[in-house]
């Protein structure tokens, strides 16, 4: 059967699986061939200090807009640029872009700020990944100390022991790492502290809980507490009020990203916003 479906491939997975299926080839290719046509791109949305309330870096965020339609949300796209493959170019193409981005940013004054880059478990698990950064990172010229490559908490928790050795392999290029979504898994805080991570990244439906009800702060309370503990740095996504501000800052939580702060932008206004935001440039 198996060798059946092989033989007939396309065809038989075009012909006989759902609407929905189909759909998602119809995008595979529709990506695949935008990509080539350079359809994607990447925004970057600024990430502050709770405290000062200035910028302290920002996070690559893909976009793509096929050249006959509207924007596709990467949480649509992803999966099946995971699923097909093509994650791995993609996903260099975004690395490559925020290296040369934070370049630039450093080159105009820039120089305390920090790119994260989201890693796709695929892309991470990948054998040329490693090989991958190292260039990306030495043809860019950036300093791997001002990268940070977020990894979702879903990944941490597959095949212990092969993402402890990759992340002291990723480590050892100087980039630093961010547990995304943190707060959605359930990976056990044993096995967190044997992981070579500098942040958490507190999930935006945690930090939408905030002002909800009278216990939801509680779980940005515990991951701002565990980072505390472990000497983690953490940020807050999603923040899109000024209550929500407040409240984590008074819960002792350094950093946020948000609408309330800034969208994700183009460079373009990205260098605007930073020279209406950044102190002494
Ligand atoms: P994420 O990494 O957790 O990124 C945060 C998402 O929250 C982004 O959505 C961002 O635009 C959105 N966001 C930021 N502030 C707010 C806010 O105040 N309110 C609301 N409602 N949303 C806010 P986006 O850009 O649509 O990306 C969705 C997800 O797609 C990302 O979640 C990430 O998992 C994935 N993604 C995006 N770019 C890349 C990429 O280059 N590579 C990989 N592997 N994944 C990516
Ligand atoms: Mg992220
Ligand atoms: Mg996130
Ligand atoms: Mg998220």
């Amino acid at each position: 059967r198996a060798k059946m479906q092989q033989r007939t491939g396309h065809f038989y997975f075009t012909r006989c699986m759902g609407v929905e299926i189909r759909e998602r080839v119809r995008m595979m290719h529709a990506l695949r061939t935008g990509f080539a046509k350079g359809e994607l791109s990447v925004v970057y949305q600024p990430q502050i200090d709770l405290t000062t309330r200035r910028p302290v870096g920002a996070e690559a965020l893909l976009r793509w807009r096929p050249a006959d339609g509207e924007f596709v949300s990467p949480a649509r796209f992803i999966p099946i640029a995971e699923y097909s493959g093509l994650i791995i170019e993609i996903g260099e193409y975004v690395l490559r872009a925020a290296c040369a981005e934070l370049v630039r940013l450093r080159a105009a004054g820039h120089r305390d700020f920090t790119m994260s880059v989201n890693v796709s478990q695929v892309q991470f698990r990948h054998p040329v990944f490693l090989e991958m950064l190292r260039t990306a990172l030495d043809d860019s010229g950036a300093p791997p100390a001002y990268i940070e490559l977020e990894i979702t908490e879903s990944m941490a928790m597959e095949e212990p022991d092969l993402l402890i050795q990759m992340l002291a392999d990723v480590k050892r290029t100087g980039v630093s790492i961010a547990i995304d979504d943190f707060g959605t898994g359930f990976s056990s805080l044993s096995y967190l502290q044997r992981l070579q991570i500098d942040r958490l990244k507190i999930d935006r439906a945690f930090v939408t809980e905030i002002t909800g009800s009278a216990r939801g702060s509680s779980i940005a309370e515990m991951v701002i507490q565990l980072g505390r503990n472990l000497g983690l740095s953490v940020v807050a996504e999603g923040v899109e009020d000024e209550r929500q501000a407040q409240i984590l800052q008074a819960l002792g939580c350094p950093m946020a990203q948000g609408f309330l702060f800034a969208r994700p932008m183009p460079p373009e206004g990205l260098y605007q916003w930073l020279s209406e935001n950044a102190v002494g440039v």
